[in-house]
């Protein structure tokens, strides 16, 4: 999403047409990373490029969903910082040094006001990009008349030679839970938030529950975490899940493993969630995260021939292709992989395809993934359980982060490193970095893995002394000996 971030690289004038050739027609149905990024590759490439989009630019990305969670995020790690004070020795004015410093509280209606200023500032950045790049930007709800044409309901006709929907995902809902808007939310009603529940009960504890669960856990709320399975975050690596699991249970978080909710009611002060067994957990509010449906309803897909999977995704193979020809799809409501930087990829990936440009289809080996906890899961490559599963001969090392001296002096107790590399060949096939800010430090192991670096490549670069990432490199040592 970088690329729409003014500032960072201004506006390419998009080139001529080839003389003798009209350019090509591309409609963009949703402007969400999937859309916006795949506009700008075309408008690139000369194409005159139509977005429609209903809701507002950036799309839920921007708007919902990624900014507005990772900037009351950045709050709540501040938060979280502020509570190793009075070890690193720093006290508050007039206490004695060994008093836990806690003297900081949130103002959640000036965190939310700041998160809904953010995202709406971010989403006309992106409008302003867009216009000046030349792509014709309409507000409106877009749907297909035909594989070669997309209307809007106010009655706007656009002949396309290229089509690409990228229409996203929306909270799934309960029946049985109704979000309110006011006391039981889904993610995106939580930044009207102006005071701290008193006792938030999450249901849910996928990477969007687990996110809001620590997030809130650290902003100063009482937090119970409901979740339908074994342990929190099921599907993640299983050793970084337990320690995000212990040390939410460690800052007092309730997790309620094995516990499936049926329904959620509000009561006359709160909420009364009721889990499957019987039982009620109450609290003031309660956050529904329990997945998302892909927006594919009254798009006009099945009289385009687009084809659906069973769970109503938009089916696409690697370059983003449809069943219908022309019609090209991308980001959540393909269901390939949920993250905005996916999305962008499959956007840009279509048009490449599309307009004739050099295609590199889509490799999802390659993506790297962060959850927003603290400390942060960030994965890349192969997982260990997929590794077992397919049988692949591999070594694996972890190192503890409290190992690390620079952690030691940072105050850093919880997280790892874990590498996974080829047995005999030693090449680099996956790894789970657990420490705060993660998702910066994964970025050595994604270089090791989209271009086969051996552990012994990763060992022998330098790293700086003291510093987190030097457990990497240590890794790779490990493993260097470890190789059959
Ligand atoms: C709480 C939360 C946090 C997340 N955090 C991260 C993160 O940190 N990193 C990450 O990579 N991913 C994150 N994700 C996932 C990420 O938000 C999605 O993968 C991403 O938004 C997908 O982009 P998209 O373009 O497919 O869809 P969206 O961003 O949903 O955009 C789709 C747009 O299409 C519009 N639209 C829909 N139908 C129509 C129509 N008929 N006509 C016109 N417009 C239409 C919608 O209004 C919307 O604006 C998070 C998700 C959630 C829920």
């Amino acid at each position: 999403m970088t690329a729409t971030t003014p500032g960072l690289a201004s506006p390419a004038p998009a080139p001529e047409t080839p003389p003798g050739r009209p350019p090509q027609r591309v409609v963009v149905v949703g402007g969400g990373p999937g859309g916006y990024e795949a506009a700008l590759v075309a408008r690139r490439s000369g194409a005159d490029v139509t977005l429609v989009e209903r809701q507002g630019l950036g799309g839920a990305a921007v708007l919902t969903d990624v900014v507005p969670s990772k900037t009351l995020i950045a709050t709540a790690e501040w938060m979280t910082i502020a509570d190793r004070a009075s070890e690193l020795g720093i006290r508050t004015v007039g206490l004695p040094t060994d008093t836990p410093v806690r003297g900081h509280e949130v103002d959640l209606g000036k965190v939310n006001a700041r998160v809904v200023e953010l995202a709406a500032a971010q989403s006309a950045d992106i409008r302003t990009r867009l216009e000046t790049e030349g792509v014709r930007v309409v507000e409106g709800t877009g749907r297909l008349d035909g594989p070669e044409r997309v209307v809007t309901e106010a009655g706007d006709s656009f002949d396309a030679d290229v089509v690409l929907l990228a229409t996203g995902a929306t909270p799934r809902v309960l029946p049985e839970a109704m979000p309110d808007g006011e006391r039981i939310l889904t993610w995106t009603q939580l930044y009207t938030l102006t005071e701290l529940p008193e006792r938030l009960v999450v249901v849910g504890s996928g990477v969007t529950g687990a996110e809001f669960a620590g997030a809130y856990n650290a902003l100063g709320a009482d937090v119970v975490l409901v979740s339908s399975r074994d342990r929190v975050l099921p599907g993640e690596d299983a050793d970084a899940a337990q320690v995000i699991e212990d040390v939410f249970t460690s800052r007092g978080m309730t997790v309620m493993s094995r516990s499936r909710a049926a329904g959620a009611v509000r009561t006359a002060d709160g909420v009364a969630v009721t889990l499957a067994d019987g039982r009620v957990v109450e609290g003031s509010h309660c956050l529904i995260a329990v997945g998302a449906i892909p927006s594919t309803e009254g798009l006009g897909l099945d009289e385009a021939g687009v084809r659906l999977t069973e769970n109503r995704y938009i089916e696409v193979d690697k370059v983003s292709r449809t069943s219908a020809r022309g019609v090209y799809a991308a980001g959540d409501c393909t269901g390939v992989l949920p993250l905005a930087s996916v999305a962008a990829m499959q956007g840009r990936i279509a048009m490449a395809h599309a307009l004739g440009d050099a295609v590199q289809p889509l490799d999802l080996t390659e993506v790297a993934a962060n959850i927003f906890t603290a400390p942060e899961i960030a994965t890349v490559g192969r997982s260990q359980t997929w590794l077992e599963e397919n049988a692949v001969r591999f070594v694996a090392s972890t190192l503890p982060l409290r190992r690390n001296p620079r952690a030691k002096m940072l105050g850093i107790r919880d997280g790892f490193v874990k590498v996974f590399a080829h047995a005999a060949t030693g090449i680099v096939l996956g790894g789970v970095v657990v420490a705060p800010r993660a998702g910066e430090l994964i970025f050595p192991l994604t270089l090791a893995v989209n271009h086969r670096l051996t552990v012994d490549q990763v060992a022998d670069s330098f790293t700086v002394y003291p510093s987190l990432s030097g457990s990497i490199a240590e890794v790779a040592r490990v493993l260097h000996a470890r190789q059959a």
